[in-house]
């Protein structure tokens, strides 16, 4: 995960070794390289320009060339704005309702119907709750088998209504079925498309103003980079979403959506999803992606 970036990362600081004694010039070369590496991470231009920025402020205001171990000091001023960079805190999922109602949105792809059930099956083993799934997605037969073959496998149910095309009635459908049944979970999976458009966007605003969910998530695939920020803006514009889901930490990532999404939108980063089985789920902790990414 992020092994470039950590690699790239570890060589900035290389320069602050074997110094005698630190310059000024060693720590901007330094915070020049941090801001070449977060650039081949995807990162924005301007976000990794504000970035170093704001590490070389501190950097003046704690005199690190007269502390004893610069190169430590600048490796934790880093590790603490990567820390912010990703979101500071822990965000927590809101599960207050009853049912308390998650309306999973993002791209076809991005991950959404497996995340729904990695989601369901760690709140059922986790927190003890009782989840409903909801296939919400009219234009594709195969989402609902999909869901179907999820909720199967952790032994959650899933309610769908193949025969209607209409994804607001069935969400609220499935609210009603969620309270009359004792489940106090509802997670409704929803349709997305390869790319934003109109069409999917104003459904899935249409669904969104009529269960008017404790939590609205946004699923995207940490592989894309720069789309990812792209899209999730485009997603926040219409739902002004609770939070971030990013999938598919385990391949071959940059790094660039986990490091931006949260100066783009604003919103946390919330779960990532590791593999593909149910249980590759972690809630997201951005000091310690902040640690390992330094090493
Ligand atoms: P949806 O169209 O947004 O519902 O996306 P899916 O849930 O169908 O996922 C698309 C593909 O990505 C499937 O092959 C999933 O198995 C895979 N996938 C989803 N999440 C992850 C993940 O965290 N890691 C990996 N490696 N694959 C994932």
């Amino acid at each position: 995960m992020f092994d470039n970036l950590s690699e790239k990362l570890d060589k900035a600081f290389h320069i602050l070794k074997g110094h005698g004694k630190i310059t000024e010039v060693n720590v901007a070369d330094t915070l020049k390289e941090v801001r070449r590496a977060l650039l081949d991470a995807d990162v924005n231009f301007k976000i990794a320009k504000d970035f170093t920025a704001r590490v070389k402020d501190k950097a003046i205001g704690q005199d690190v060339l007269t502390t004893l171990q610069p190169g430590q000091l600048l490796v934790k001023l880093v590790k603490d704005e990567l820390t912010e960079l990703m979101g500071g805190d822990v965000a927590g999922i809101n599960l207050q309702g009853t049912p308390s109602v998650i309306l999973m949105s993002g791209l076809q792809g991005s991950g959404k119907t497996t995340f729904s059930g990695k989601l369901a099956n760690y709140l059922q083993t986790k927190k003890n709750k009782k989840p409903l799934l909801v296939a919400c997605d009219i234009y594709r037969p195969a989402a609902i088998n999909q869901l179907n073959v999820v909720g199967d496998s952790i032994g959650v149910e899933v309610y769908s209504e193949p025969e209607n095309k209409n994804p607001v009635e069935i969400a609220q459908n499935a609210i009603k079925h969620a309270k009359a049944n004792g489940f106090n979970v509802v997670i409704v999976d929803t349709a997305g498309r390869l790319a934003v458009d109109q069409e999917m966007m104003d459904e899935i605003a249409r669904v969104h103003a009529a269960i008017k969910p404790q939590e609205t998530l946004f699923v995207v695939d940490s592989m894309t980079g720069q789309d990812a920020v792209n899209t999730a803006k485009a997603f926040n514009d219409i739902l002004n979403f609770d939070g971030v889901i990013l999938t598919k930490l385990d391949g071959d990532t940059r790094g660039g959506a986990a490091l931006s999404i949260k100066s783009v939108v604003n919103k946390p980063i919330k779960f990532v999803g590791t593999g593909e089985k149910m249980e590759a789920i972690d809630v997201f902790y951005p000091d310690r992606m902040a640690e390992r990414i330094l090493g």
